[in-house]
């Protein structure tokens, strides 16, 4: 009956597919890309996201948990790698069970995918606009010129989502005013710092690190710079090399073990707040609906989030209006705070002279108990949401 289109096959399209079939929901998934490849470099699931994949399937955890890499840690240093706060994640592990862990982008994609009925998952579709149908439905045009009818659709298409554009043409991307680097070395990084997630700042830079899996190393370089800039290949690792001259060397070792080609660059930007993420039965979930800053590393779990909520929604209630509704007005206050503090953290991380040492003092006697209490309550998933 609720014959649901998904838009988009990344980590909140094919966990909200995954999350559907658990609770036989009835959808097909719409993908632009006409294959899903080992592209990208790493991204951190942190615990909330764990969950969520051990809702689905605990095979599925596991599946991830052998392709990934869990902290014991998670640094903040200065850019000698010198730590600013070093945080134990032992009291992650005795409320959860797992701490957050480190995982190729395009390993963690498959393996979502490989958990899904094909059946349900159309490649090469990508999504351009619909209309809505005197019936109440809605046809759906692709870029081949193809249509479907569908009675709902769920867009999931990333930053740069259509369907959010059609819906909310108002809507604004926020360029934060800095651009990253992300790379996968071909390098194993020492034992101590392997079991860590860590990042460093300073002198108006960010470098961030974690090993993924043995012998590959993922790391990300922020720097301020006017948007859309292109690199050139020939010198990019160069270029790189030059601004983290002042840093630890294991940020130079890095960047030299790394092919040029598994270098990629992109703005950081974050959604301007929607206020809403539905209009009538079409819903958006993940960055399409509220991406941040990735500075909390928190824009993919809570896509994650989206997609377990979201289904859960649509299964306890009979039309698709309340439930995403009941969506919004569950999640929005939990996302809204992450946006904000993503938006800050990113500022703060990427400052220099006076403010650069005010802060550290700031980080470094922030109290602990403090500091755990907020993870642990980003880190919760409601469980009496599918208990009811
Ligand atoms: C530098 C950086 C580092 C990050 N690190 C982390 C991290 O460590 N941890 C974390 O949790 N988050 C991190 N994030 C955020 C995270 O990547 C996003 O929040 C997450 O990918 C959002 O998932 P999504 O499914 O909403 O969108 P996406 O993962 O972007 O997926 C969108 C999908 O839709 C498809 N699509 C697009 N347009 C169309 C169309 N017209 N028709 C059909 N399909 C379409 C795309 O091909 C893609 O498959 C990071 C982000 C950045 C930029």
């Amino acid at each position: 009956m609720k014959n649901i289109s998904i838009i988009g096959g990344g980590i909140g399209g094919l966990t909200t597919a995954l999350c559907f079939e658990k609770l036989g929901i009835a959808y097909t998934l719409f993908e632009k890309v006409d294959e899903l490849k080992t592209v990208g470099a790493g991204i951190w699931l942190s615990p909330n996201a764990l969950q969520v994949l051990e809702w689905i399937d605990p095979k599925l955890l596991h599946s991830i948990q052998r392709s990934g890499n869990s902290f014991d840690k998670i640094l903040l240093a200065n850019h000698k790698l010198e730590p600013i706060r070093d945080s134990s994640q032992d009291f992650v592990k005795d409320v959860f069970g797992y701490t957050t862990l480190a995982i190729h982008r395009g390993v963690l994609q498959k393996t979502l995918y490989s958990f899904i009925n094909k059946a349900n998952i159309k490649l090469d579709k990508g999504f351009e606009y619909y209309t809505l149908n005197n019936d109440h439905s809605y046809t759906i045009n692709f870029h081949d010129k193809s249509i479907q009818k569908t009675n709902a659709i769920i867009g999931a298409d990333g930053i740069n989502s259509k369907v959010r554009q059609q819906l909310f043409p108002d809507s604004k991307l926020r360029y934060s005013g800095q651009t990253c680097w992300r790379g996968v070395a071909d390098f194993e990084i020492d034992s101590n710092l392997a079991s860590s997630g860590f990042t460093l700042w300073g002198k108006k830079l960010q470098f961030g690190v974690s090993k993924l899996e043995k012998g590959k190393t993922y790391w990300f370089a922020v720097m301020l710079s006017e948007p859309n800039l292109q690199d050139n290949k020939d010198t990019v690792k160069t270029k790189l090399m030059e601004l983290f001259s002042q840093y630890h060397p294991i940020v130079t070792t890095l960047i030299q073990n790394t092919s040029i080609n598994k270098i990629i660059r992109g703005n950081i930007s974050d959604l301007e707040w929607l206020g809403k993420w539905h209009a009538d039965n079409i819903c958006l979930i993940g960055d399409a609906a509220h991406a941040m800053t990735p500075d909390l590393g928190q824009g993919g779990a809570q896509a994650i989030e989206d997609a377990f909520y979201l289904a859960n929604f649509i299964d306890n209630t009979n039309t698709l209006d309340t439930a995403f509704n009941d969506f919004y007005n569950y999640r929005k206050k939990k996302v809204k705070k992450l946006v904000e503090q993503s938006r800050l953290t990113s500022k703060m991380a990427v400052t220099n002279g006076p403010l650069e040492l005010l802060r550290n003092i700031i980080l470094k006697y922030s109290p602990e108990k403090a500091l755990q209490k907020q993870m642990i309550e980003t880190y919760t998933i409601d469980k009496t949401v599918y208990q009811a």
